[in-house]
């Protein structure tokens, strides 16, 4: 058992530490007013090989597997929550679902653009009346005689307003169950295809978050990614590890809360001594710190599991549970030492806060975690 990060992981984190305080710190709180993430950031994160770290050397990525990713996701998320959430949502949900179950030709016409950042993906699953129930989706795919026309409504595509390419989860037969449903990739400017506006949301706001409507869009034959019926299950595969990225992402935005509030019980003080010399402070630091390794230690168990090639479901649900819940209730804790300060925008834990409620509800609730988890555990004792 190995808890160290070898070289290579450790020279990966100190690059994507050092593009995070340089690129992304000094202007996450813009980006959030802004409700934006530049252009030239996304550039940049391209040439600095975030946008491709799991997408394989031969595609023009890293081709590193979820425990690099899961660093880079800490690192970034530490500054800016929204950053990070575009990023997990490019290489994990839209790289990654093509990465399992696309074609060489596929692979070779997207990938490489979505690795170097020239092209951004959206991955497409949830709808305005499922997303915990996300089998029963009602966007559907018929087939025509060139190739397939699409129709119906898609809801939180995150990316959704950059994207070069959208993975569309729709019905490829009417009934309900996991075997009904394919996965298109459907191109920006698509004839029929209407991008909504972002919403205006609570946190993770530089993250662009968009409803998309399919008016009779025409994609031909090759626009089916993966085998006919099976978009369900490779979906399952790529949420599986989302929610190892999502676990990552908060253990980041945890860590700059505790960061922040190690730092401002250090300098503030209160009937003449700096607040970090109260016990009741320091219990809650202890608490804080405690929370958060135990997180990061469950999220990298995870990503190292599915690197091994010994994915494991229930592992990976455990992993976000408790990293997402631990990175709330540490942010909370952060706030409350900041007293007064940590209720104003000048400090930034209040952000982090916003953009960690997110993540107890996308790629899987809380109370969804939970239900597959107890489910595992039922499955193992009664075998
Ligand atoms: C910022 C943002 C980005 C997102 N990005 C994407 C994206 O890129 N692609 C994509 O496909 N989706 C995306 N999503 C959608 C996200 O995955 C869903 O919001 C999430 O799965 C929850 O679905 P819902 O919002 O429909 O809530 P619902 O499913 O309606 O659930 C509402 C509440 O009921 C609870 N609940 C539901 N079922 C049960 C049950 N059986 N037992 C107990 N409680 C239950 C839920 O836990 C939740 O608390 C994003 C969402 C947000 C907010």
């Amino acid at each position: 058992m190995q808890f160290e990060l070898p070289d290579d992981l450790l020279a990966l984190r100190d690059h994507a530490r050092d593009f995070a305080a340089k690129h992304i710190a000094p202007f996450a709180r813009k980006w959030d007013e802004q409700k934006w993430l530049p252009d030239e950031t996304v550039r940049r994160m391209g040439e600095a090989g975030l946008m491709g770290v799991t997408t394989p050397e031969e595609y023009g990525g890293a081709g590193l597997g979820l425990l690099a990713m899961a660093i880079v996701l800490e690192e970034v998320a530490r500054h800016c929550g929204g950053t990070a959430l575009m990023l997990a949502a490019h290489n994990g949900l839209c790289s990654g679902h093509l990465k399992i179950a696309a074609n060489e030709q596929q692979k070779k016409k997207y990938l490489p653009k979505l690795a170097s950042g020239e092209m951004a993906g959206s991955w497409c699953l949830s709808e305005p009346e499922c997303g915990s129930d996300a089998a029963a989706l009602t966007t559907r795919a018929e087939k025509t005689s060139s190739g397939w026309r699409l129709n119906g409504r898609k809801m939180w595509v995150t990316n959704g307003k950059r994207a070069g390419v959208y993975l569309v989860m729709a019905r490829t037969r009417p009934e309900k169950g996991s075997r009904t449903i394919s996965a298109f990739i459907v191109e920006r400017g698509a004839a029929g295809l209407i991008v909504g506006e972002p919403e205006d949301k609570m946190g993770m706001r530089c993250s662009d978050t968009v409803p998309l409507t399919l008016e009779n869009v025409e994609v031909g034959d090759d626009a089916l990614c993966g085998n006919l019926h099976e978009g369900y299950i490779d979906a399952l595969k790529v949420l599986d590890r989302g929610r190892v990225s999502i676990g990552a992402l908060s253990v980041g935005l945890g860590r700059g809360c505790l960061e922040e509030a190690v730092k401002y019980a250090g300098q503030r003080h209160a009937f003449g001594q700096p607040l970090s010399s109260f016990q009741a402070t320091q219990i809650k630091l202890a608490d804080m710190e405690m929370k958060l390794e135990a997180a990061r230690l469950l999220v990298r168990q995870s990503a190292c599991a599915f690197d091994l090639g010994r994915p494991d479901k229930a592992l990976a649900s455990k992993a976000k549970l408790f990293a997402t819940e631990a990175a709330s209730w540490i942010g909370w804790e952060s706030i409350q030492i900041h007293g007064g300060a940590g209720y104003t925008k000048d400090i930034c834990v209040e952000r982090l806060v916003r953009d960690a409620k997110l993540c107890e509800i996308g790629e899987g609730s809380s109370e969804v975690q939970r239900i597959l988890i107890a489910r595992d555990e039922f499955a193992r004792r009664s075998a």
